[in-house]
């Protein structure tokens, strides 16, 4: 039998040649509908019949306790075609004849019934044997009317008490029990105790038609016959019930001899098709689910922004206003694709990155973009693990810097401490993963870090950035010195020697590294035009001291 736990497991679905007939249940021995069929017994999730596995026949399944026969549907076929290839043999032979119709009744195969059953009638008109049997076909198919035609025939030919009883009996079930009734008169004249049953059963199918006095008349003549067994509970029940409704000829439904339209023969129509279509419709719901869920993160990727200065600043993400904070981190939302970043008060040009996900991927994707617009901020990835005795050491960190955007895989913690615990399992040791900036550092750990973890053409760069944006920056103007070497260097302090208020250590250096590697250049004029264009500012009569001669110098000075 199939089964399901928590709806995962196995399932019949889908119903086709369908039988079913009134009988005892060979398992919990109760009446019912027992029901036969072809059906696909299917891998089934919450009920959903996903997989077919294989196709069955149930053979008797009874509507109380469900239990049943089953065979692989191609055995069942099999078997069948191999009994019908035998009989089917000697189409003329009068035992082969009798022997195809009882394949027919035990596939419980209709059409091949019909197919038969009329010329075999036909044939064979004087054949008591046959007649019955046919007559047993239409019943198992419910087909009342043709079967009382089949016992008719066999009677008139042999008047037999087996047939005279199932001739009674197909009466019964077209609700005719006044001309079912003679069929069973021999059972009371003959006191036969061992079919009492049916006499019980006729009188149900007086009650059912709500003739109360007919059956109240018949159980005194059954109670006469079998005075044993009067006293039965269900004897004397059944005689209240006629009583009761005896005035009123309501009609009591047979328990026996009540059928729901589903008795007979039924090819199980489209819906027993519809089974097999679930799990592809399934799979396509699905797979769009998944392709619009994918469509509709590309459209709104989530992107962390992150401001690495110490001061606030603006920033124009593909055009709209994002005000950072300094050394703050900010959650939004972004189209996948280019993105532009242009700023409002910082001395930076604009740049540009773009952020991308594979499409059919991007659902199960983990990734934690970062975007830092100055591409000077320090973030620190570290992973920890937690264990229910936690090891020291077990923690790694790496810093990140220097970057646009950043692209993290698999992050538990974006810009969140680690909690204290995490559940875990006993004896189970898990890592967890964060991404955070680093806290204020001041711009000698910077450029350490820098030196530490960029190649020298990076290094420079990071130094030339922060310079752009701190160019007040004494420590970092020498340490990117020191870097560029004297040339380089002294060609990047000429970009810096027209911004006002005048820088004045790039001066200096400027004045230093020329004197150093041109000492023929004379810087003099250069600065008396400064002196003339500032009208007088100190810091440029300062600088044109250090060129003059000694006299001059101390004059100029003071
Ligand atoms: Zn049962």
């Amino acid at each position: 039998m199939p089964s399901v736990v928590n709806g995962i497991g196995t399932w019949y679905y889908g119903k086709r040649r369908i039988h079913r007939h009134k009988s005892t249940c060979s398992f919990c021995q109760r009446v019912g509908e027992l029901e036969s069929y072809d059906t696909t017994l299917y891998f089934v999730i919450f009920m959903i019949p996903l997989i077919p596995l294989s196709r069955k026949r149930i053979h008797e399944q009874c509507p109380a306790c469900k239990r049943h026969k089953v065979m692989s549907l191609k055995k069942w076929e099999a078997q069948k075609e191999k009994a019908l290839a035998a009989v089917l043999e000697k189409p003329d032979d009068r035992d082969m004849n009798v022997a195809a119709i009882g394949v027919a009744i035990a596939y419980q195969d209709q059409a091949l019934f019909d197919r038969l059953a009329p010329t075999v009638a036909s044939d064979h008109a004087h054949d008591v044997a046959i007649q019955a049997q046919i007559g047993a076909g239409y019943s198992y198919f419910a087909r009342w009317p043709e079967a009382e035609a089949a016992y008719r025939a066999s009677l008139a030919l042999d008047d037999q008490p087996e047939i005279r009883r199932r001739l009674g009996w197909a009466l019964l079930k077209q609700h005719k029990p006044e001309e079912a009734t003679p069929f069973f008169r021999h059972i009371l004249e003959q006191k036969l105790k061992d079919e009492a049953g049916t006499i019980f059963v006729l009188i149900q199918a007086y009650q059912a038609e709500g003739l109360h006095t007919e059956a109240l008349e018949l159980m005194d003549e059954r109670d006469t016959a079998f005075p044993e067994l009067a006293h039965l509970k269900e004897y004397q029940k059944q005689r209240q019930t006629s009583k009761r409704y005896q005035s009123s000829g309501k009609k009591v439904k047979s328990p026996i001899l009540s059928e729901s339209k589903q008795v007979g023969y039924q090819e199980g129509g489209w819906r027993a098709g519809i089974p097999k279509f679930i799990g592809p419709l399934v799979v396509l719901g699905l797979l769009i689910w998944y392709l619009a869920a994918a469509f509709h993160m590309g459209k709104a990727r989530q992107v962390f922004l992150v401001n690495g200065l110490d001061k606030p600043y603006t920033a124009l993400i593909n055009g709209r206003e994002q005000n950072l904070q300094p050394r703050a981190t900010r959650s939004i939302e972004l189209p996948e694709g280019e993105i532009e970043i242009r700023f409002a008060n910082l001395p930076l040009a604009p740049v540009q990155c773009r952020i991308e996900t594979p499409f059919f991927s991007r659902p199960f994707t983990s990734r934690t973009f970062v975007v830092n617009p100055d591409q000077l901020a320090i973030l620190i990835w570290q992973q920890t693990a937690y264990s229910e005795t936690p090891q020291p050491g077990q923690g790694r960190f790496k810093f990140h810097l220097g970057e646009l955007l950043y692209s993290f895989e698999g992050i538990n913690y974006a810009f969140q401490p680690f909690p204290d615990s995490v559940p875990i399992k006993s004896g189970q040791t898990i890592t967890k993963t964060r991404i955070d900036l680093a806290p204020r550092l001041n711009s000698v750990v910077r450029l350490n870090l820098a030196t530490a973890n960029l190649d020298p053409a990076r290094q420079i760069e990071y130094g030339k950035r922060w310079l752009e944006v701190n160019p007040e920056d004494q420590m970092a103007l020498y340490w990117l010195l020191l870097q560029l070497g004297d040339d380089a260097g002294l060609e990047y302090l000429k970009t810096g020697l027209s911004a006002r208020p005048l820088r004045v250590e790039w001066h200096r250096a400027y004045q230093h590294l020329n004197e150093l590697r041109h000492p023929e250049n004379d810087l003099r004029p250069e600065y008396r035009r400064l002196l003339e264009e500032t009208k007088g500012d100190a810091n440029a009569l300062y600088l044109l001291a250090r060129l003059e001669d000694f006299e001059d110098y101390d004059r100029l000075l003071r």
